[in-house]
């Protein structure tokens, strides 16, 4: 039993100690204490399936044991910085991540987070093109730092701070978006962008493969295939942004972006590749790396020991126990459950999303998709109570996002959806 300090105490020392923009889930925020593949523990020994935590941090479940013994391992003969001299464990998460990509990516810069990642892969894209234009999409979460925080293109998110040759693109959104699920309308955006508003070349395009902070919001079809096209027509790199959706979530492949069949000129990743420890990565091809050699270039843990030890037996896990083919089938199986749980509630406006990354958009008027802000809220503290914990994002906050630890069964997905069901029908 947890004997430590209760939320109460922990809530005092946050707003007296720690940044007032924190926030947390739920009218009375939980202390987690304790995490077991796909359960979280509270203060009082209580246990919650967690149905969100896949995302933030966790894929292959919360402490798995095989990704623990690697972490200390490593922890236990050296834990340093990468810059100064040799070391296998970056070198031999690096080789099995280039396993894993198509074509010629093959190039792994490591750091530490998401907003790194892409904050780097924007300056790659621009010293390569000698470009500064980036084009992003409405909606899209990319970081928070300079760069970053100009991509990103959702006001919640942003502040008042300079952007600097960053254009954001119609996204394109099936659900709520002008040309509903045409692709090609919506890349002519990309086109129109390139043509009058810049010089008429770029240095690259950033997209995730679907939107997770956005509101599991899937691309259009044919969208990313008609706007890599566009962009190499005018010498642009194309980055794909796959910190929620790659490592196995949708399922049907390993990347987000092979479900669209493209392929990337650059592809950063974070959270789900550390399984909870702080990881992110940069991967392109030879010939883009090289501009990096420019100057001396370097991130000091970025790809450090413990955490490319820990990242490579994620991804040894990810293998070894068929997470990827569970994504899909459990996957399927709880959008299955979804869409038939849409026919009950009228509430539930859209259910989208692949694999184990899944999004049900709540509005108080099918017809006018108008959101169901408070009541997503009333629903989730509901399902808290009954011991499950779910996601919330979108632009209005009105989408449940569905993203588990990738070992999530079927039986678990019965429970999930019979809880929503009990949730919303005290609505
Ligand atoms: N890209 C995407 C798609 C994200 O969802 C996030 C985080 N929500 C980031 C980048 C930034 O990652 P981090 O918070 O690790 O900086």
């Amino acid at each position: 039993p947890y004997d430590g300090p209760r939320a109460e105490e922990i809530l005092r020392k946050r707003s007296e100690f720690l940044s007032p923009s924190l926030f947390h889930l739920y009218r009375k925020p939980l202390n987690i204490v304790n995490g077991r593949m796909q359960y979280l523990f509270d203060e009082d020994g209580r246990r919650y399936l967690d149905a969100f935590g896949g995302i933030a941090t966790v894929c292959c479940g919360h402490c798995h044991p095989d990704v623990i013994e690697a972490i200390i391992n490593q922890t236990k003969r050296l834990q340093h910085s990468t810059i100064f001299y040799l070391n296998h464990a970056i070198a031999d998460f690096a080789e099995a991540l280039a396993s894993k990509m198509p074509g010629d990516l093959k190039v792994v810069f490591f750091t530490n987070s998401g907003t790194e990642a892409n904050e780097l892969a924007l300056m790659i894209a621009r010293l390569y093109t000698g470009c500064h234009d980036i084009i992003s999409l409405r909606n899209s979460y990319h970081g928070n730092a300079a760069g970053t925080m100009g991509a990103t293109a959702q006001c919640n998110w942003k502040f008042n701070v300079i952007q600097s040759g960053v254009h954001h693109a119609l996204n394109p959104d099936p659900y709520r978006g002008v040309f509903g699920a045409d692709g090609e309308k919506y890349a002519r955006d990309v086109k129109e962008i390139i043509d009058f508003g810049t010089s008429g070349q770029i240095a690259g395009f950033i997209s995730e493969s679907i939107q997770g902070v956005g509101g599991i919001v899937e691309l259009a079809p044919g969208y990313m295939s008609a706007v890599y096209k566009i962009i190499r027509n005018v010498g642009g790199l194309c980055i794909a942004d796959e910190v929620q959706a790659g490592f196995a979530r949708t399922g049907s492949h390993f990347w987000g972006f092979e479900t669209h069949g493209v392929v990337p000129d650059i592809v950063t990743m974070a959270k789900g590749i550390g399984n909870g420890i702080p990881i992110g990565a940069v991967i392109t091809t030879p010939k883009i790396a090289q501009v990096l050699t420019q100057r001396s270039y370097f991130n000091t843990f970025g790809g450090n020991p413990a955490c490319t030890a820990g990242g490579h037996a994620v991804l040894k896990v990810i293998d070894k126990e068929n997470l990827q083919q569970n994504a899909l089938v459990v996957g399927s199986y709880l959008k299955n459950r979804l869409k038939a749980l849409q026919d009950k509630h009228e509430i539930i406006g859209d259910v989208r999303g692949e694999g184990l990354m899944l999004g049900v958009e709540l509005v108080t008027d099918r017809h006018l998709k108008t959101p169901a802000k408070a009541e997503i809220l009333h629903v989730m503290e509901e399902m808290k109570g009954m011991g499950v914990l779910v996601g919330k994002g979108g632009f209005y906050g009105n989408v449940f996002r569905i993203t588990p630890p990738l070992c999530f069964t079927k039986e678990d997905s019965d429970f999930f959806v019979d809880v929503m069901d009990i949730a919303m029908s005290k609505l």
